[in-house]
């Protein structure tokens, strides 16, 4: 079948909208039509080189939600007309993290960035005949995609689809940077530098620990406004202030117990890390570069300060059990998800979206796609 999908082409140029071919399912795979695809910063990090991947043209995009419209014939647990949710970590079942239920780890992983599909072979071609790649096995910037159900969770078909498409990526991984990372216990001081996909979550999932002071730093006012709405009881603007300065002066001078690093990890590691209190975590979800190779920590400091440096991605659990999870707590009403959706476009518009992410106009832009 044909479909029309946003290709990565080249560095630095916008999304190019195309008809491209796209195969039926190999026997493990299924075929979804895509109904809603959140504009994330890694997408747009891919877009401009600073995260690498091993092909082109490639369909990015890898926040999904859509429909099951048809299984190959070794698919088991989905079936057509099922509402699933992608995971951009495959969950392979059988490598050793899998095997622990630790998809956020699966073998498959560094793979992703790779193009294929989990199988090794293509599904997509362009004009041309040439090979198309699927950004994090998904290609999700497109009205459908062939996926492996390794990539596949399967949802409650109450959840509105765009809603569920914001549980592929930055809500878990913020909310879950903060629950299952850091581990945020109730009273705990907060800091989070970059109120953006990934650092709104982390706000709304240290609320969810009850956290009691929850500080949100960012250069937009804007993202510090909605922080509060989301659960933030201080707002910093890192870019006015010093950032390290301002939480001490709002910790009486001790530091805060936990610093997520959700905003361009190679200037704001160290602020995050000497705002953080002695013993306390700084954790990372943020991307950084692949040329960037170093992190400028003192090591004397680290020691003395016995503060621990981690990263978190997916929010540091499987996928196959947040995405239940967080749409449970979404419909006790205690994730807002709608809230974080500022503008919605069409896939023919989606360099405007990513325009706006770069101008911080948007919390989160979705691609919403027509049935
Ligand atoms: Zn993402
Ligand atoms: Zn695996």
């Amino acid at each position: 079948m044909q479909t029309s999908a946003a290709l990565f082409r080249e560095v630095g140029a916008p999304l190019s909208i195309e008809r491209i071919a796209l195969d039926a399912p190999a026997p493990t795979e299924v075929l979804v039509r895509v109904a809603a695809a959140g504009l994330c910063r890694t997408d747009y990090h891919v877009m401009r080189g600073e995260r690498r991947v091993a092909m082109r043209p490639m369909v990015l995009g890898h926040e999904v939600a859509g429909v099951v419209e048809a299984t190959g014939a070794a698919v088991g647990g989905i079936k057509q007309g099922d509402h699933v949710v992608l995971t951009f970590i495959p969950g392979c079942g059988i490598c050793r993290w899998c095997r622990q239920g630790l998809h956020h780890f699966c073998a498959e992983g560094p793979r992703i960035t790779q193009g294929p599909q989990l199988d090794g072979s293509y599904r997509r071609r362009d004009r041309e005949g040439i090979a198309v790649g699927a950004f994090c096995m998904i290609g999700g910037f497109a009205e459908r995609t062939v996926v492996d159900q390794a990539s596949v969770v399967v949802i409650e078909k109450d959840i509105p689809l765009d809603l569920a498409s914001l549980v592929a990526c930055g809500v878990p991984a913020g909310v879950g940077a903060a629950r299952r990372r850091a581990r945020v216990k109730p009273g705990d001081s907060v800091l989070v530098v970059g109120c953006g996909g990934d650092g709104m979550n982390v706000v709304q999932g240290a609320a969810l620990c009850r956290a009691s002071k929850i500080i949100g730093a960012d250069v937009v006012p804007q993202k510090l406004d909605w922080a509060r709405e989301f659960g933030a009881t201080h707002g910093v603007n890192a870019r006015g202030e010093n950032l390290t300065r301002a939480v001490l002066e709002l910790t009486d001078g001790i530091g805060v117990d936990h610093a997520f690093v959700c905003i361009n990890p190679p200037e704001t590691l160290l602020p995050a890390f000497r705002a953080t209190a002695k013993g306390g975590n700084v954790v990372v979800t943020a991307l950084t570069p692949d040329t960037v190779t170093d992190i400028k920590i003192p090591p004397l400091e680290l020691l003395l300060t016995q503060k621990a440096i981690m990263g978190a991605v997916y929010g540091f659990a499987s996928p196959r059990v947040q995405i239940p999870e967080l749409l449970a707590l979404y419909r006790k009403g205690s994730l807002k998800l709608r809230e974080l959706i500022s503008r919605t476009y069409r896939l023919d518009d989606i360099n405007q979206g990513y325009a706006d992410l770069e101008a911080g106009r948007n919390l989160r832009g979705v691609v919403i796609f027509d049935g």
